[in-house]
């Protein structure tokens, strides 16, 4: 007889617990999950998949005047919210089912309700407790919100994603992609947007030029900026509204302020205290390159390490482990050259090292950079500007980052993500023939270095 109830248990079936539980369990592992709130995590809930249909939803007022220079007549567009997150929660509930299914057809055996570790070994889940000889801790994250007078009166993400009517205006503070994101559909949707960052330019971490282009792209597109601006307190006003006072003696009201200031490890309440767990001072869960906690039977993977927070990166790693530990075949997890996406408007696409960044690590590096209208707006009568950017190590000749803002660029930059893994020099760009006419064959017509 087994001397445990499972071989692995995983606390969280989000984008890393469900992939580490089905793969386990497909290496011949007895696997058992628990999930507390949303079935497939974060991204399929809150994050990922809502915001992006949330943002094809608000790029449609731009459509509809760009028409116009296309010979359509002006439209008069009326937008129902309720319509859009109905048939939104329409899709989310199916993508769960198929979540719950992945699971089932995998033979995991799966526990709704929080998970509480006991000891090294056993996990409670309501009155219940099972023994495992494996944990895995995948229980991904939480937004934060900072204290201040009147910071109960705000939302976060997650309550965005269900706001009962779209707000006539929005306060969105934060400088992160999530905030930028938000912003931006708020505008498209009709909402009066502004963004508030104390700092004097978001994104940080960027290329520069990138945060330059989406500062002055986003503004084109109705949000309003205020950068170094601090919220100090909220006060609720008689009419419901809320009343925002600033740090220079500013006041304005808004009727809905969304704070994106950042997340943190979903470590609260998980019964850490009763094993040997290290984490860091924002509760993120220590592991080495193989997913291991200083506890022996514990491990941990996704956004609860707080190492790159993204979808892809929780299921990659979440294959390597099941791989190591389930199939005896460990493989290692490659965090180099992970291209990324931010979906503000228009997209940010970016894979490899930022100029910044690669002129700190490189002695030579050669800067090839094109702004330009798209072929689109020369009729459409739009003014917004697409920025694409190399960075390319001129003693190796090896391209070291691609970025891009402009529609479309985290597609885009997949395709181009490639030739990074794969090590393209320059001269491979040079040498591929364009596609025409599109955006992306300027990816390889670019000749003149702008900066060395
Ligand atoms: C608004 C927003 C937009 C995003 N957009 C993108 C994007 O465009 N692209 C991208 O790649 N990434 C995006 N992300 C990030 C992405 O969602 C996360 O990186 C990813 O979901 C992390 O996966 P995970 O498995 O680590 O955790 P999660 O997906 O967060 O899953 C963790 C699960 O554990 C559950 N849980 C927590 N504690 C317990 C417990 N004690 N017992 C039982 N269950 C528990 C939680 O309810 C949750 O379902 C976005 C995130 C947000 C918030």
């Amino acid at each position: 007889m087994a001397e445990y109830d499972y071989d692995l248990f995983v606390i969280g079936v989000g984008s890393g617990g469900v992939r580490a539980a089905r793969m386990s369990a497909s290496y011949g592992a007895r696997v058992a999950t628990a999930e507390d709130k949303y079935m497939g995590g974060t991204c399929v809930n809150v994050g990922c998949v809502p915001k992006k249909l949330l943002v094809y939803a608000s790029h449609f007022s731009e459509d509809f005047d760009n028409a116009q220079g296309f010979g359509w007549s002006k439209a008069e567009p009326d937008f129902d919210w309720t319509t859009l997150i109905s048939n939104k929660d329409k899709e989310i509930s199916r993508l769960n089912g198929i979540y719950k299914g992945l699971l089932d057809d995998a033979g995991v055996t799966h526990f709704d309700g929080r998970a509480r570790i006991v000891d090294a070994h056993h996990i409670s889940i309501s009155d219940r407790v099972v023994s495992t000889q494996k944990i895995l801790i995948a229980t991904g994250g939480w937004p934060v919100v900072p204290h201040f007078p009147g910071n109960d009166l705000v939302i976060t993400s997650n309550e965005a994603f269900h706001l009962p009517t779209l707000p006539k205006r929005t306060l969105v503070v934060g400088g992160g992609y999530i905030a930028v994101e938000f912003a931006g559909i708020f505008a498209g949707l009709g909402s009066e947007s502004h963004l508030s960052y104390r700092g004097p330019l978001f994104l940080r971490g960027f290329d520069e030029d990138v945060r330059q282009t989406v500062t002055s792209e986003i503004v084109k597109k109705g949000v309003n900026l205020h950068l170094n601006s601090n919220v100090l307190k909220i006060e609720k006003n008689a009419d419901d509204s809320l009343q925002v006072y600033f740090e220079d003696n500013v006041s304005m009201t808004f009727d809905c302020v969304m704070y994106a200031t950042g997340r943190v490890p979903a470590v609260e309440d998980l019964g850490l205290e009763h094993v040997n767990v290290n984490c860091r001072d924002n509760g993120a869960i220590i592991v080495d390159e193989h997913f291991r906690t200083s506890e022996p039977s514990i491990f941990a993977l996704g956004d609860v390490t707080d190492r790159i927070q993204l979808t892809p990166v929780a299921i990659a790693e979440a294959m390597v482990f099941a791989s190591t530990y389930f199939r005896d075949q460990p493989l290692h997890m490659d965090y180099t050259n992970i291209a990324t996406a931010v979906f503000c408007q228009p997209n940010i696409g970016t894979v490899g090292l930022t100029e910044h960044q690669a002129r700190d690590t490189h002695a030579n590096v050669d800067v090839y950079r094109s702004n330009f209208r798209a072929l689109k707006h020369t009729l459409s009568g739009s003014d917004e500007k697409t920025l694409m950017k190399l960075i390319v190590d001129r003693d190796t000749d090896k391209v070291l980052g691609v970025h891009m803002v402009g529609p479309e660029a985290g597609e885009i930059i997949q395709g181009i993500a490639i030739a990074l893994k794969a090590g393209a020099t320059k001269a491979v760009f040079d040498a591929t023939i364009g596609i025409h006419p599109t955006m992306a064959e300027e990816f390889v017509t670019m000749r003149q270095t702008v900066s060395s």
